[in-house]
C-alpha cells in the first residue's frame, strides 16, 4: 500500500472502502476526478465478511469477499488510488476540505465523501466482553466453523440474524434464535426457510440477560421471557449477537446534520448540510441498507461530487482572476 500523500490536493477523497465508497471511486474515476480512497482495514466493509450474497443483481450467489474483491478490482482498473490508512479527522474548509490521517499527514480535496459504514451492535450484558472471541461472536460467517456439531444461540430478528442462523444450521448441531418480540423483522423468504429448517428452534419474546461459562468457554445463556419475566438457563457453546448496525459517524464533521440515531442526513444527491461533504452507504439515513443501495449511493454521490468540483473550481478561478 502506498504512503499517505503529503499535502496533496485531490478533487475527491473517499473515506471508507465498502461497496458505497468503492462504487463512488469507480464513478469518480470515470468522471476523471483525481480521487483518493482511504480505508483503515481491508476493503469490502460488511460485504467482505458475508458468506453468500444472493440479492446483488446479476449475482445469484456470490461469496461476499469475492464481490468485494470485484469492486476493488473494478476501481483499480480505472487507476483509483487506494491507501490503507486510518483517517483521524475530516476538517471542513471554505475552498477545500481537509482529511487528516492518524499518522499525521493531511490531504486536501474539493469534495469529501464519508463512506464509513456501520458497526455491529453489542448486547451489553454480563459475559459478553469476557467471552468475546472464545464463544461470543458478531459474525457467523467468520466464526461459525468453530461451532461444528455444537449448540449455538443467535440473538436478533432481522435479516442478518435469520440468514446467519440458516448458515449456522449447516454447521452446528442446534441453533436457537432468540428474539425479543413475537415476530421477525427479517424478510419473509428468510423466515420461511428458518421455520422449515429442522435444526433451528425459534424462541420469541425472549432476551438473553447473561452469557455464562467458565474456564474461558461459554456454557449457556440466561434467558428471560419478556411476557412473564421468567428466567431459565439454556445450554449453549456459542452466542452470535446479530442485532443490527450502528453508524460509524466518528469522522462526521461538527455541523453536519444527523438523526437522533446518529445517521447522517443528506439530500437526494447524498450531500450533507456542509457543501462538498457527502455521506454514502450505511452511515447515511435511509429506508433500507442493502449492498445495491450502498452502491447506488456511491454512484449518486460521485456524479454529484463531479458537478460540485467543476463548479467549485470555476468559481475559485473566477475569484483569482478578479483579484
Ligand atoms: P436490523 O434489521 O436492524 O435488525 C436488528 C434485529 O436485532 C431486530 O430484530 C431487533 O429487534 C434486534 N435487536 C436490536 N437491538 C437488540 C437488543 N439490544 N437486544 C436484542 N435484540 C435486539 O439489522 P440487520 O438484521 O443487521 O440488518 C441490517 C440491514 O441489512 C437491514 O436493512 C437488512 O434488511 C439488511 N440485510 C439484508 C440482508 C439480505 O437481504 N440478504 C442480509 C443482512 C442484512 P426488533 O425487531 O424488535 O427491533
Amino acid at each position: 500500500m502506498p504512503a499517505v500523500p503529503v499535502n496533496e490536493t485531490y478533487d475527491l477523497i473517499i473515506v471508507g472502502g465498502g461497496p458505497a465508497g468503492l462504487t463512488a471511486g469507480i464513478y469518480a474515476m470515470r468522471a476523471v476526478l483525481k480521487t483518493l480512497l482511504a480505508e483503515a482495514g481491508t476493503c469490502g466493509g460488511q460485504v467482505a465478511i458475508s458468506k453468500h450474497v444472493e440479492n446483488y443483481p446479476g449475482m445469484m450467489d456470490i461469496i461476499g469477499f469475492d464481490l468485494a474483491d470485484k469492486f476493488v478490482e473494478h476501481g483499480r482498473s480505472y487507476g483509483l488510488e487506494i491507501i490503507q490508512k486510518r483517517v483521524a479527522a475530516i476538517e471542513p474548509g471554505l475552498n477545500f476540505h481537509s482529511v487528516r490521517f492518524e499518522e499525521g499527514a493531511t490531504a486536501n480535496a474539493y469534495a469529501v465523501m464519508v463512506a464509513t459504514g456501520g458497526t455491529t451492535g453489542k448486547l451489553n450484558i454480563p459475559g459478553e466482553q469476557e467471552y468475546f472471541g472464545t464463544g461470543v461472536s458478531y459474525c457467523a460467517t467468520c466464526d461459525g466453523f468453530f461451532f461444528r456439531g455444537k449448540d449455538v444461540v443467535v440473538v436478533g430478528g432481522g435479516d442478518t440474524a435469520v440468514e446467519e442462523a440458516l448458515y449456522l444450521a449447516k454447521i452446528a448441531r442446534r441453533v436457537y434464535i432468540v428474539h425479543r418480540r413475537d415476530s421477525f423483522r427479517a424478510s419473509k423468504i428468510l423466515q420461511k426457510r428458518a421455520v422449515s429448517e429442522g435444526k433451528i428452534s425459534i424462541l420469541f419474546n425472549s432476551i438473553v440477560t447473561e452469557i455464562q461459562g467458565g474456564g474461558g468457554v461459554v456454557s449457556g445463556v440466561l434467558l428471560q421471557d419478556t411476557q412473564t419475566g421468567e428466567q431459565r438457563v439454556l445450554a449453549a457453546d456459542g452466542v452470535f449477537a446479530l442485532i443490527g448496525l450502528h453508524p460509524n459517524n466518528g469522522l462526521v464533521p461538527q455541523g453536519v446534520e444527523m438523526t437522533s440515531a446518529g445517521y447522517v442526513v443528506t439530500d437526494e444527491k447524498c450531500e450533507t448540510s456542509i457543501p462538498g461533504i457527502f455521506a454514502v452507504g450505511d452511515v447515511r439515513q435511509k429506508y433500507a441498507r442493502q449492498i445495491v443501495l450502498a452502491a447506488a449511493d456511491g454512484c449518486t454521490a460521485a456524479l454529484a461530487a463531479a458537478r460540485y468540483v467543476e463548479m467549485k473550481k470555476s468559481s475559485l478561478l473566477q475569484t483569482t482572476q478578479e483579484e
